[in-house]
């Protein structure tokens, strides 16, 4: 009972909880209720194609350091692609009045030779859908972002509009960029969250931009590999295992479970969501702000909807799609190493409150009417299947203040550890905020046994120039 750890949550947070401690001889045990680990980064069987595909398309980004370590470490880091080019298709109305009907542009987005952050100057400069001055007064604001030391209460929208940002720069570039990185409207984005993405993603070094793909759907990804991994590090690893309560007395006793057995440990991690959190606390016991503050923490939807053609219209692996209600194209017979029937596509649509409404046929033939816009050779493929997958509680949402709620990982009582990417990590819903979480909520639980170890892998390091724009910040 020494060093033993009960995990509740089986998602990329308790996950890299349970590595981390297994690696240090604790006793773990993982429960999750799902039939599967990987928690919201999951896949499901396809009735129609009988095949497994994700509940949405999951990417990481160079940037993400310790949900690299998480993979390397259990041995699924091959199963990702990096993407050293992004292709950004202009915003249909510069093609819509023209006569000839010619299809949108693509422009490319790679690394050129200057050193951060102005790697990406280069290719930026010949993005004509943003015009010289709009292009200019992006760039000062950026640097204007990258100054800023305290934090505006106003939402990111605002701040733009306060430094000058008109309405086409809102959305070609700042809207691209933000609403599939953090799921959130403008409007509704704190500016400390928007200014994270563009320094990690985009200024700090020349390799935190580059979208990593999986190769393989989620539960494969998180799937046998993981598992053998578990297994080997004698992690005691539970699915359909649904924790009912924690018992709680000066301490945590037990996780008790809801066919009432009681698995006891000596630190305990909560990994679940935030609006799982309640449920597992008995009432009166704890009576921390965390506690308070979950309740005040709103949730954005990610739409995904998944297209079976007869054949490709595009070879191309991804797409953004700029001023559209499909953002992001992904070719998934082009980058999956396992095979699909027909040609197999999904579009995501982040921040999806407009689509979320929509009737699933509507989604589609909205999602149809830009690809066949931007790749009028789709006109004449066959639609043999298609589906929409919303997930209405995909993220918690970066409200203007969110980081002031957002709790520790140590709770009040010593071996109870939360964990999750809604917990205090600085980084959004994300699988990397998630994997920080968990090392957060390890490191906490060695300290308690006497034990100092950093466990949160080094960010990238931060290119000399940008260390100049860059405000170092507490
Ligand atoms: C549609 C969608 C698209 C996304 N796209 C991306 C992306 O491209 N890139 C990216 O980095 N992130 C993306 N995310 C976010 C990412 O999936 C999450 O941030 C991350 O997976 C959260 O991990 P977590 O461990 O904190 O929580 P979860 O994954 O939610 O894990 C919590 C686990 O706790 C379990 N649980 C809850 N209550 C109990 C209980 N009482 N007993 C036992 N188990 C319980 C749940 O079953 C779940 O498995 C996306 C999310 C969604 C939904």
């Amino acid at each position: 009972m020494s060093r033993s750890v009960v995990i509740v949550g089986g998602g990329l947070a308790g996950l890299s909880a349970a590595v981390a401690l297994a690696e240090r001889d604790f006793r773990v045990t993982l429960l999750d209720s799902r039939p599967r680990l990987g928690g919201r980064a999951s896949s499901f069987v396809d009735q129609s194609t009988g095949e497994l595909i994700d509940n949405c398309q999951h990417v990481s980004m160079g940037c993400c350091t310790n949900f690299d370590w998480f993979c390397r470490t259990v041995g699924i880091d091959e199963f990702f692609q990096t993407e050293e080019q992004l292709e950004f298709i202009e915003p249909p109305d510069l093609t819509s009045g023209s006569e000839t009907m010619t299809p949108p542009r693509s422009f490319p987005l790679h690394n050129g030779p200057l050193p951060a952050p102005l790697h990406l100057a280069n290719a930026l400069r010949k993005h004509h859908y943003l015009s010289f001055s709009d292009q200019l007064r992006i760039a000062t604001t950026l640097r204007t972002l990258a100054r800023l030391q305290s934090r505006p209460s106003v939402s990111f929208a605002q701040w733009l509009v306060e430094k000058g940002q008109n309405a086409v720069a809102m959305d070609r570039f700042w809207d691209v960029v933000l609403v599939s990185a953090l799921s959130e409207t403008l409007d509704r984005i704190d500016v400390w969250s928007a200014r994270k993405v563009f320094i990690d993603g985009f200024m700090a070094n020349r390799d935190g931009w580059k979208v990593k793909v999986p190769t393989v759907p989620l539960d494969q990804l998180y799937g046998s590999v993981l598992s053998e991994w578990l297994d080997s590090h004698r992690v005691d690893w539970r699915l359909k295992t649904q924790v009912a309560q924690i018992d709680v007395t000066d301490k945590v006793q037990s996780a008790r479970l809801r066919n009432g057995e009681d698995i006891q440990g000596s630190d305990f991690i909560l990994a679940v969501p935030f609006h799982r959190l309640r449920e597992l606390v008995p009432d009166g016991v704890i009576k921390d702000d965390w506690l308070r503050n979950v309740d005040q923490f709103e949730s954005a939807p990610i739409a995904s909807a998944h297209l079976w053609f007869d054949r490709p219209f595009t070879e191309k692996r991804h797409a953004v799609l700029i001023g559209r209600f499909s953002q992001w194209m992904f070719h998934r017979s082009a980058i999956s190493r396992t095979e699909s029937k027909g040609a197999y596509y999904q579009v995501v649509i982040s921040a999806a409150r407009e689509a979320s409404k929509l009737r699933q046929q509507e989604v589609i033939e909205r999602v149809l009417a830009d690809i066949h816009e931007v790749w009028p050779e789709s006109r004449s493929c066959e639609l043999i299947h298609s589906r929409v997958v919303t997930e209405h509680r995909a993220v918690f949402s970066v409200v203007p203040g969110i980081d002031a709620l957002r709790p520790q990982q140590q709770t009040s009582i010593q071996n109870l550890q939360l964990a999750g990417d809604w917990t205090q990590t600085g980084w959004p819903a994300t699988m990397e905020g998630a994997v920080r979480s968990g090392l957060l909520a390890a490191e906490n639980v060695l300290r308690n046994h006497g034990e100092s170890e950093s466990l949160l892998q080094p960010d990238l390091p931060t290119a000399l120039l940008s260390k100049l724009v860059i405000a170092r910040t507490v």
